[in-house]
């Protein structure tokens, strides 16, 4: 199982010199075993390097999980270039809070206004499924489990198996406990932690929304939804996963301020913290 990272950046695209080791694009993974149809998380700006990559592989089918409808999650679909192909396939796996909606959603966001197409008019085959939460299903040759997140209008966590490994997406959430509450304050998780805990339990990768910096920041921003590195990290720690990737960046975390966060936690062991880069693959069977 191998993940690429297209675009980590969270809230806007913020391309330029400043960023141009982490990268600008907003939120898109690629999860691929080699082999069969790639699942693609979330479909920010990143979409578009991702697109011209399934181009040049010559992919016929893939499916894309949503974690929500935000527009850095979104924003690259159009741009996505093999939905110009009238050979590709792509579904779209929804959840279940947006309901029967979720193509009417995307069919105004796509509809001719915002975006010189329409939804229907993609020469591609576009179909929408609403994905259930606490739902175990088969996605392609990947295993997937959902759970819930703390984020505004809702937003759901992913787990990825195959073949002995295993990866958990954890993309936009607060943290799942009050203030002095929960694992990030050194007590018995709650039952909302306790849900995403087993989700990631034991997961080779785990990539998580630390957009904010710290605590305190997160104390001031409380309503954004986001979370904060301590948060990820105690997350991790207590579901017994090895690798933790942040993810989500914000705007303002130029290259200078990403290097200063990763030497921060360069020597933390259990989980290892990474600092997710654009155009970065994780090998792990490697
Ligand atoms: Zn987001
Ligand atoms: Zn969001």
């Amino acid at each position: 199982l191998k993940a690429t990272f297209w675009g980590v950046r969270g809230s806007i695209p913020v391309p330029g010199p400043e960023t141009a080791r982490y990268g600008g694009n907003t939120l898109c993974v690629e999860i691929t075993d080699g082999e069969n149809d790639p699942l693609i998380l979330d479909a920010g700006t990143g979409c578009w390097l991702l697109g011209k990559s399934l181009q040049a592989s010559g992919a016929s089918r893939a499916d894309l999980l949503l974690t929500h409808f935000h527009l850095d999650h979104v924003g690259g679909f159009p741009f996505l270039m093999p939905l110009f192909s009238s050979s590709f396939q792509l579904r779209v796996m929804v959840p279940e809070i947006f309901g029967q909606s979720a193509k009417d959603y995307f069919a105004r966001f796509i509809g001719g206004v915002f975006h010189p197409l329409s939804l229907p008019g993609f020469p591609a085959s576009i179909e929408f499924v609403p994905v259930h939460l606490g739902s175990s299903f088969a996605c392609g040759t990947y295993q997937i489990r959902t759970a819930k997140l703390n984020h505004p209008g809702g937003a759901y966590a992913f787990r990825i198996e195959k073949g002995g490994h295993s990866i958990a997406y954890v993309s936009d959430t607060a943290p799942l406990a009050e203030v002095g509450e929960g694992v990030a304050a050194g007590k018995p998780p709650t039952a909302d932690e306790q849900q995403l805990i087993e989700l990631m339990n034991g997961v080779d990768m785990v990539i998580f929304d630390c957009f904010f910096y710290s605590a305190e920041e997160y104390l001031e921003k409380r309503s954004w939804g986001h979370s904060y590195p301590d948060y990820a990290v105690a997350m991790t720690a207590a579901a017994g996963a090895r690798s933790l990737y942040l993810y989500h960046h914000a705007q303002d975390a130029n290259d200078e301020f990403l290097d200063r966060l990763a030497a921060r936690w360069a020597t933390h062991k259990d989980p290892v913290v990474h600092v997710a880069q654009e155009g970065g693959t994780v090998d792990l069977e490697g």
